[in-house]
């Protein structure tokens, strides 16, 4: 059998309002709580939560009390099971285990808990029904007692253990009240005493009513907290992901920042160093950026820097690609699996993207746009070496790029300038 519990049923979403909503019904006192149209189909299987464990563990003790409950009497009371005693005690028994069996049949599958209150409902109304009326057939006044404390066994069985939701209960209660009538008016054998009908059997059901009624309404506010905590939960969670995004990203460019780049280097020198495949960093810094901010102004300055930012970030289109603002004007740009070479190819395509923006930089010596000088490292990682060491690597070969005259790509170690 399938079985739903709390930790797998799924919180809906819900809206400010809704929630609001709930938290207002939940402080009003409330003589019934409503649950709100669109929460119908969540609340039933709320409701319904360890059916299926509920079914296998109450079902076999609920046949063997019915069960064993008729085969003592009968056994007790054999002298008196005579005649039409006799034949009534059998019909009447045989019925009532006729229904618990079918019952517990019919919930057993999948079609009967999609359907379990109908069930329940259907059936408990036909044994309420049986032995509300059955005490007043018999001609022996100790059978029509005993049969009227097993129709407040069964009243106190539907109510109390069965699980049926309040509505249920309360149509079981009229629909067997209304089927006692009919049957008493249609049946000449059936003489219902209508003081021990209202003993045995009104009185026992409006005390369990009620018990039933305060248990529906306790249910219902364990479903309104069980929301309120899914949507604390849901906004924990955002926050969480917003915190982090904010801890790894860089306010200005909103691209990542330093601490992201230093985590996603250490990733990739543990993978790369495993697969030993190459990894290449690129270390770039905007050419003559504090002359620009002087004669632009800071706010130009700043949007100079998202733009860099954007355009480097389209240069790259290889997923584990990454670049990151790591300074003022610094950025860099993290390449695994790519060699020096590809390297070399990423910084140009940089380069060239940003020329093609043309962004105008009137106080640069080396062109009338604004241009990166790149330095970039190369290595397959190993053991003895530090992830740092390639950032410093390719921070030397940047610190050469500018000294060789700016917008320019050089390879750690001096090797091959690549001059605009
Ligand atoms: P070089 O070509 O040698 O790199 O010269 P540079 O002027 O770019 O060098 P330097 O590193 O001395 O200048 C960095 C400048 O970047 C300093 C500051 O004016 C500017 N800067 C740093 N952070 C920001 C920022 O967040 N916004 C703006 N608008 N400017 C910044
Ligand atoms: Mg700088
Ligand atoms: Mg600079």
């Amino acid at each position: 059998m399938d079985d739903i519990n709390l930790r797998s049923l799924q919180h809906p979403e819900l809206s400010q309002a809704a929630v609001a909503s709930i938290r207002r019904t939940l402080d009003r006192p409330n003589l019934f709580l409503k649950i709100p149209a669109n929460l119908k189909a969540t609340y039933q299987a709320f409701q319904h939560r360890d059916l299926s464990r509920y079914i296998r563990h109450g079902a076999p003790p609920l046949f063997v009390l019915v069960v064993g409950l008729i085969a003592l009497n009968t056994y007790f009371y054999r002298d008196l099971l005579q005649g039409d005693n006799l034949r009534l005690w059998l019909s009447g028994s045989l019925f009532v285990i006729a229904c618990t069996v079918a019952g517990i049949a019919a919930v057993w599958s999948r079609w009967g808990r999609r359907h379990y209150s109908a069930v329940v409902t259907v059936l408990s109304t036909l044994v309420i029904t049986k032995l509300a009326l059955f005490p007043s057939a018999f001609s022996d006044a100790t059978l029509r007692v005993f049969e009227a404390y097993s129709c407040v066994l069964a009243v106190i069985v539907v109510v109390l253990a069965l699980r049926l939701p309040f509505r249920h209960i309360i149509i079981v209660a009229l629909a067997s009240t209304s089927l006692v009538f009919l049957l008493d008016q249609m049946v000449p054998s059936y003489q219902l005493n209508l003081v021990n009908f209202l003993y045995y059997y009104v009185f026992i059901s409006v005390v369990c009513l009620f018990i039933a009624w305060q248990m529906d309404e306790r249910e219902k506010t364990e479903f309104f907290q069980w929301l309120l905590i899914g949507y604390n939960m849901r906004l924990n969670a955002e926050l969480q992901e917003k915190l982090k995004n904010q801890a790894n990203r860089d306010s200005l460019t909103q691209i990542p920042n330093r601490r992201a780049f230093e985590e996603t280097l250490e990733k990739e020198w543990e993978r790369l160093h495993r697969q030993q495949q190459p990894l290449s960093l690129l270390f770039m810094d905007i050419d003559y950026f504090k002359p620009f901010n002087d004669t632009c102004g800071h706010d130009a300055g700043d949007k100079c820097l998202k733009q860099v930012a954007l355009s480097i970030q389209a240069s790259l289109n290889r997923p584990p690609d990454m670049v990151a603002r790591i300074g003022g004007e610094e950025f860099v740009v993290l390449l695994p699996d790519t060699d020096a070479e590809g390297g070399g190819v990423i910084a140009s395509r940089i380069q060239s993207q940003l020329e093609q923006l043309a962004i105008p930089h009137p106080a640069s010596d080396v062109s009338r746009l604004v241009t990166l000088s790149i330095g970039v490292a190369t290595i397959v990682p190993d053991s003895e070496t530090k992830p740092k060491s390639l950032l410093k690597a390719a921070d030397a070969a940047l610190y050469d790029a500018k000294a060789a005259g700016r917008n320019r790509v050089m390879h750690a170690g001096g090797s091959s300038p690549a001059a605009q």
